[in-house]
């Protein structure tokens, strides 16, 4: 069976397709022949995954999936959310995301926070929704050059490192997006 990731990127794809039985091939948009610009205007991480895979299952008549993941801080009412990519402005830039984080909690003692992701699968017709949480807080400061996006503000509960300082394998051992993944793999593991 073909499943399409609604992605363009082929690493992100690749993992997957790493931890499924080799009757699922995963392929990514560019793969089969989508290089549209998806909307993705919901107000909701839901909203968005289940946009994307309603597109690309609309248009291509696959069986597909999509994910979004947001940061969301509780005394920010969970912002960024679904505008974490585009935060501080449509340069979309980590550091510039990041400062303006570390500027809005600036004297917060509450830095409570956490990662959510979560993916729309439509299969055979029919939707099915994974989520995935890391919760953690925000630091008083960057720290860490790996990973991507917030990970240097980021530290996971009960670890002394932020998302930053640790390998990917010990990032995706817990990481909201492992998690929600790991669903999606037990899942189709099953059918
Ligand atoms: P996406 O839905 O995976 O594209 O994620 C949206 C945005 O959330 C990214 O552009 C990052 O700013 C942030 N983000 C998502 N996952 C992570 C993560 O694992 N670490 C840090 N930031 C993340």
């Amino acid at each position: 069976m073909e499943l399409i990731f609604a992605t363009q990127n082929r690493n992100k794809a690749k993992e997957i397709q790493a931890l499924l039985p080799d009757h699922i091939a995963v392929k990514t948009l560019g793969e089969i022949g989508c290089h549209d610009d998806i909307p993705e205007t919901a107000a909701t991480l839901e909203g968005n995954a289940q946009l994307k895979a309603a597109y690309v299952h609309e248009h291509f008549k696959v069986n597909c999936f999509a994910d979004d993941t947001g940061l969301e801080i509780e005394v920010l009412n969970n912002a960024p959310g679904v505008y974490s990519a585009r935060y501080a402005g449509e340069q979309k830039d980590a550091n510039d995301n990041m400062d303006l984080v570390l500027a809005h909690l600036k004297g917060q003692t509450n830095r409570k926070a956490r990662f959510r992701t979560v993916i729309t699968l439509i299969l055979d017709g029919k939707t099915y929704e994974f989520e995935g949480i890391a919760e953690g807080s925000i630091c008083e400061e960057k720290s860490g050059a790996a990973g991507f996006g917030y990970d240097p503000v980021f530290k996971p509960t009960g670890y002394a490192q932020t998302f930053s300082e640790m390998s990917l394998d010990e990032k995706n051992k817990i990481s909201h997006r492992g998690i929600a993944v790991r669903k999606l793999i037990d899942f189709l593991s099953k059918i």
